[in-house]
């Protein structure tokens, strides 16, 4: 995550700008330049004025290009930076990668050609045309060097998971209650992590079970449509799902006046086990508290119709149940992972 954030947001019209201004502001010569004389001294002048630009676009593009390839980060982090790149961030990095070689020959050749001038308007002239030379291989090379702002952003608002503690996600469609369960965990040792970004990102919350931290991750709503048309938003919940290293609590809200039928939430649920496989799951149902007995029963045997069990149920509002979820969550990470949580509280 390091790496990314050191990736230097950039389209090329802010770039362009940054190079004209650098250009036009002054340059201090060495002392040692003038006693070679005042035609010298403006010659490298020239040389210098165009040394800046060759400096902004090479450090601009080698945050990019030394950024790593999207097969070398965890996997969570990769399909992040794909959604956000829309596929194209190895792209950017090849461009990168090329433009630079190809803007460190110019600058070599360029130099040479600048302190050679037979006089200071050739010089000038040399370190002009360097300019716009280095400006329209960047602008014809690096065609998505956009990206990196939607890439940057990406990775400021995304939290980093601590792989060697458990992780549970809440997963669900929207109003069923991810929200309330999360700060209902976490503030049995309030713990949420000050991260700053939306309730329509992903959300890491702490618990501290011991000497276990527990990590508890709020994820977007996803809702009844196929992965085909889902917007970026929900497949970064989906992403989460499918890469990270977790237990899945799956919430159903299985009240009568639930925002999404239990029908839809089924439909929702059938695709997140497809996704995500049926032993990283837990199926929920949420707002115990105002389901009464029989509705409670029609909805099990509806699940059960389709071949799913609830595993849990809580209420997260009054904090009915949560402790068993807790230990339940964790015997299922400890099994799945092979780790010894449960036990070592
Ligand atoms: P999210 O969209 O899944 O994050 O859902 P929220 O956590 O925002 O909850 C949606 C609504 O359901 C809110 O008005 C909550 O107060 C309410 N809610 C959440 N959990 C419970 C519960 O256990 N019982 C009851 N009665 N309401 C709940």
């Amino acid at each position: 995550l390091e790496d990314l954030l050191k990736i230097n947001p950039l389209d090329y019209q802010s770039l362009r700008y940054r190079v004209l201004q650098a250009y036009v502001e002054k340059v201090k010569v060495p002392e040692s330049i003038y006693s070679k004389g005042s035609e010298e001294v403006r010659k490298f002048r020239y040389m210098l004025k165009a040394e800046k630009t060759f400096q902004i676009v090479s450090t601009s593009l080698s945050s990019i290009a030394r950024a790593p390839r999207k097969e070398s980060l965890p996997a969570f982090y990769g399909e992040i930076i794909d959604i956000a790149s829309k596929g194209l961030y190895n792209t950017v990095i090849d461009e990168a990668v090329k433009a630079i070689k190809i803007i460190s020959r110019l600058w070599r050749e360029y130099r040479n050609k600048i302190l050679d001038s037979s006089s200071v308007s050739e010089a000038k002239t040399y370190s002009r045309e360097f300019v716009g030379r280095v400006l329209s291989i960047v602008k014809r090379n690096v065609k998505h060097l956009y990206i990196t702002k939607d890439i940057a952003k990406i990775v400021k608002e995304t939290p980093c998971i601590d792989t060697s503690s458990p992780l549970f996600i809440i997963a669900g469609m929207p109003q069923v209650g991810k929200s309330t369960l999360v700060s209902k965990i976490s503030s049995a040792k309030p713990k949420i992590s000050p991260y700053p970004f939306t309730t329509k990102n992903v959300i890491l919350g702490h618990l501290d079970l011991g000497s276990t931290r527990i990590q508890i991750m709020d994820t977007p709503g996803i809702l009844d449509r196929p992965l085909s048309e889902m917007n970026d938003i929900e497949r970064r919940a989906i992403a989460a799902l499918r890469t990270l290293q977790s237990v899945v609590l799956y919430l159903i809200d299985p009240s009568i006046d639930a925002y999404y039928s239990i029908d839809q939430q089924i439909d929702v649920l059938r695709t997140v086990l497809t996704i995500v496989g049926k032993e990283k799951i837990l199926v929920v149902f949420n707002k115990i508290d105002k389901v009464d007995g029989k509705r409670l029963d029609y909805c099990r045997k509806l699940l059960n119709s389709y071949g799913y069990n609830v595993d849990l149920e809580i209420s997260a509002l009054q904090g009915i149940g949560i402790d068993k979820l807790i230990i339940e969550a964790l015997k299922r990470y400890d099994l799945l992972y092979k780790t010894s949580y449960s036990y070592s509280q």
